[in-house]
């Protein structure tokens, strides 16, 4: 996709919420000794691959490069080319991808090993490295071990514990944090058509993640909702919506996954605040035991897909549940 991205940020001082990583990382860069590869390591939505990004704009700036400016100057044309998405020595490796796969892996390894084209280095940003195939993480732990020249590894990950030991101890560690709920307010509110009280309701639900609080939102416009899913789990066959959710993109299936979670996760949250009100207390401790199993369901699809699980079995699993669920649900009303 060409043209200038005018609504990412570009600059440290763009970001929002993780003064402690951007500490790091101009320390990093100040220093003069910057590490051949770093882990952004903290929850998902708050921010992760978005700084990845702009760090990479300031790795090949060549006015930063050639320590004659603190901030990319936006006019050499490695800033140039980075704004309109064509920068030849940035790679954002399995981008729009579920999984960084093996031949991912491979094309990387063959792009670390040329030499740069504009800037004085190279850029991968490898995102949620906890996701890669076993043997993609195995071709990457050999880039790692013996860095090629000029070559700048940035991975993120929601889930370290994931990540094999041998990848993080090669990587310079950087923390990134859950977003307070105004630093969510106003990237959100930069983002989307919303007013303030919109901003903030969906803001206080999200748990700290920009990528939560905008599903949040589109769901209030039109997105289909938990209820419509649960009104088709009662109306088809499973196999007959597994079939038509498998031949969704693959972007589509996680996002879908994703709203029902983001959906799910705030009526329990709701279901808890309800139950501290004592009258209302049984009828909603049943709702919160429910809507606990379906996100459980929900939880469990993503993982089969994250691991390659065919889609068509996945979704026809998840929809099973949820008939099941639902028709346990009814009959104890
Ligand atoms: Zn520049």
């Amino acid at each position: 996709m060409l043209g200038r991205n005018l609504s990412e940020p570009s600059r440290f001082g763009d970001i929002v919420g993780q003064d402690l990583a951007i500490a790091v990382l101009r320390a990093s860069l100040t220093s003069g000794r910057l590490a051949h590869a770093y882990i952004f390591r903290g929850p998902s939505g708050c921010g992760k691959a978005t700084t990845g990004r702009v760090f990479a704009r300031y790795l090949l700036c060549s006015r930063v490069s050639e320590g004659k400016s603190e901030e990319p100057c936006g006019q050499c044309p490695s800033c140039v080319r980075f704004s309109y998405g064509t920068h030849p020595d940035f790679f954002d490796v399995g981008k729009d991808q579920r999984t960084i796969k093996i031949e991912d892996s491979h094309q990387m390894i063959e792009d670390s090993m040329k030499k740069p084209f504009l800037a004085s280095r190279k850029v991968f940003l490898l995102r949620n490295v906890e996701n890669m195939t076993r043997e993609a993480s195995n071709a990457l732990l050999k880039a790692l071990e013996e860095p090629p020249p000029s070559t700048c590894f940035i991975l993120t990950s929601s889930n370290p514990a994931a990540v094999p030991d041998t990848v993080i101890s090669r990587c310079q560690s950087v923390p990134f944090r859950p977003l307070p709920v105004k630093a969510l307010v106003h990237i959100i509110s930069g983002l989307r058509d919303v007013t303030p009280d919109e901003a903030i309701e969906a803001a206080r639900f999200a748990a700290g993640s920009v990528e939560k609080a905008l599903l949040l939102l589109d769901a209030r416009n039109g997105l289909r909702g938990f209820a419509t899913l649960l009104e088709d789990a009662l109306a088809e066959s499973p196999i007959v919506q597994a079939e038509r959710y498998s031949h969704m993109d693959a972007g589509a299936q996680t996002q879908f996954l994703d709203a029902l979670q983001v959906e799910l996760e705030k009526r329990l949250e709701l279901s808890l605040e309800a139950q501290s009100e004592e009258t209302k207390r049984e009828a909603k401790e049943g709702d919160f035991r429910f809507y606990r199993e379906c996100l459980l369901s929900i939880m469990k699809a993503k993982r089969r897909l994250e691991r390659n699980v065919s889609p068509f079995l996945t979704f026809a699993g998840l929809f099973f549940e949820l008939k099941e669920l639902s028709a346990q649900e009814k009959r104890s009303e």
